[in-house]
């Protein structure tokens, strides 16, 4: 009789769901990773009680879970059980080899030349992050005196080093070691932009320093003395962006004041992802990509209904690299651009249920205020958590011709921001938090 009833529990098992759940993630039984964590993510019946190593899994609404296990380093066996059905995950922590430590080596003073456009110099020796102090431009001459890892020190004066790739430069003939000296200056001003030109005899690296009212651009190693360097104090307006460019030994700083009438500015919407980069994927099989377009469209549509002139980076599901967004913003003399995405976590966290929301990011300092205003505007529209404004280093943001900033609209992991992103209206309400977030930037004084 309890044979019987056995049987007739797992033919009803079968018929429906084999486990009673499934697993986008991981994709294997047997998998090997080099993580501190692994993620469950996927789906379950509502009757199903779901444990991953006796840990309690949440369900929404939808039946989307999402649940991180630790691991030890070496074989992990994870238990998966449902209510009739246990299987088993191994996973296998690979063990770190032990890097060897990296000393900094340091020596003369050589000179060398920058190989090519938009090389990053950086405050630490870290390819990574918001180290950034400036872009490069090609066939400048810097100079380096020491080494660290896969990077250069330079010397830009007495008080202030920085780091560039190794990759990145080439040593040049020391008898060219003479660095190039001033020339002249100019400066020009236009009703609705600033520009300050200055020449020297060789191009020479620079920083950029943004503070509230002003931008103070240096000029590195001029002359023979190698302790000196010039600035220039560019005063700038409320609302700004702001181009360098370097001609032989001339560079030209040109700060704009953006438009105030909504019918001057060109807003590109950039849809994160596409085509065979699906972006992050969540508990019930959505793709990013696709959430992404959608609102794009969405907002295409609401600001072009205001005579908006808008663009986009993608108008379908097609594959699309970093470097063709923003040139194409750059080429189509972008004011706003908007890059639009659902957020992922990485196998690096533990508490899953904290990481939902909205979060939106930017890069440069004039891109702060769209940022602060769209987390409201979104979150208001969408529903979603307000989940703060974050700097982070993407190559979108960093341009600084135009404001900009990317929207990571929810988690597409969290099983909550599921149910929320699920929604009939969720593409249409964060287009309209979006669009209305733009509108009161440009029209706010
Ligand atoms: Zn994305």
């Amino acid at each position: 009789m309890q044979r019987g009833l056995i049987l007739f529990l797992l033919l009803i098992s079968t018929i429906t769901n084999v486990y009673g759940y499934e697993l986008i993630l991981p994709k294997n039984k047997n998998s090997t990773v080099n993580t501190n964590y692994i993620l469950f993510l996927g789906k379950a019946n509502n009757t199903e009680n779901i444990t991953i190593n006796n840990e309690k899994v949440f369900t929404s609404s939808n039946g989307a879970f999402a649940h991180s296990i630790k691991l030890k380093d070496g074989e992990n066996r994870i238990l998966v059980r449902s209510n009739f059905n246990t299987q088993v995950y191994k996973v296998c922590k690979k063990t770190k080899n032990k890097k060897e430590e990296i000393k900094l080596n340091e020596f003369e003073i050589k000179p060398a030349i920058i190989k090519k456009d938009n090389t990053p110099l950086r405050n630490t020796p870290i390819n990574s992050g918001m180290n950034r102090i400036s872009h490069l431009f090609k066939n400048t001459t810097i100079l380096i005196n020491g080494e660290f890892g896969e990077f250069y020190k330079v010397f830009l004066s007495k008080d202030k080093e920085a780091w560039i790739a190794k990759e990145d430069v080439e040593f040049i003939d020391t008898k060219n070691s003479q660095i190039g000296s001033f020339i002249n200056m100019d400066s020009k001003k236009y009703s609705n932009a600033q520009l300050q030109t200055i020449s020297f005899t060789k191009n020479l690296p620079y920083t950029i320093e943004d503070y509230d009212k002003e931008i103070l651009f240096k000029i590195y190693n001029p002359e023979l003395s190698q302790t000196s360097f010039y600035t220039l104090n560019i005063p700038k307006p409320e609302k700004y962006t702001y181009k360098i460019s370097l001609d032989d030994g001339t560079y030209t700083f040109k700060v704009n004041e953006i438009p105030k009438n909504i019918e001057e500015y060109t807003i590109i919407i950039d849809a994160g992802h596409g085509g065979s980069e699906k972006g992050a994927i969540g508990g019930l099989g959505d793709k990013e990509k696709d959430i992404n377009l959608k609102i794009a469209l969405e907002l295409e549509k609401i600001l072009k209904a205001q005579n908006i002139n808008v663009l986009l980076t993608r108008e379908c599901d097609g594959n699309v690299d970093l470097a063709t967004r923003v040139d194409f913003a750059k080429k189509n003399e972008a004011n706003i651009f908007v890059s639009i995405h659902l957020n992922s976590i990485g196998d690096t966290q533990m508490n899953i249920h904290k990481m939902r929301g909205t979060s939106i990011y930017y890069y440069n300092k004039h891109s702060k205020p769209l940022a602060e205003i769209l987390e409201k505007t979104v979150t208001k529209s969408a529903g979603t958590k307000r989940n703060g404004i974050h700097t982070a280093s993407f190559a979108v943001l960093r341009p600084t011709e135009y404001i900009s900033v990317l929207v990571e609209a929810a988690y597409m992991i969290n099983p909550l921001d599921t149910v929320l992103y699920k929604k009939e209206d969720f593409a249409k309400n964060v287009a309209d938090g979006i669009a209305n977030g733009i509108i009161e930037f440009i029209t706010k004084n």
